[in-house]
C-alpha cells in the first residue's frame, strides 16, 4: 500500500512543519521596558531614567558634563 505509506509521510511532514512554524513563531509577548524610576537633571531639567542618570549631592545629572557644571557654585 504505497499511496498509505505517502499519506502518511506527508502528514508527518506536515506535522513537523507545523511545529517548526509553531516554535519559531513563539514569542511571548513584547520585551517590557524595566521599570526605572525617572529623574530629572538638575542642570538642564531632562528626564532620564535613573540608572542611567548620575547622582552628585543629592541631585540627578543626565550627564557627567552637566554633573561638573552643577556641581561649580554659581556656575551656568
Ligand atoms: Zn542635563
Amino acid at each position: 500500500m504505497g499511496l498509505v505509506r505517502l499519506l502518511f509521510w506527508i502528514a508527518l511532514i506536515a506535522a513537523a512543519f507545523w511545529l517548526w512554524r509553531r516554535l519559531f513563531r513563539k514569542n511571548p509577548g513584547k520585551p517590557r521596558a524595566t521599570e526605572v524610576p525617572m529623574v530629572r537633571c538638575a542642570h538642564c531639567g531632562v528626564h532620564v531614567p535613573q540608572n542611567k542618570a548620575l547622582q552628585a549631592s543629592g541631585q540627578w545629572y543626565c550627564s557627567q558634563a552637566h554633573l561638573e557644571r552643577g556641581r561649580q557654585p554659581g556656575g551656568h
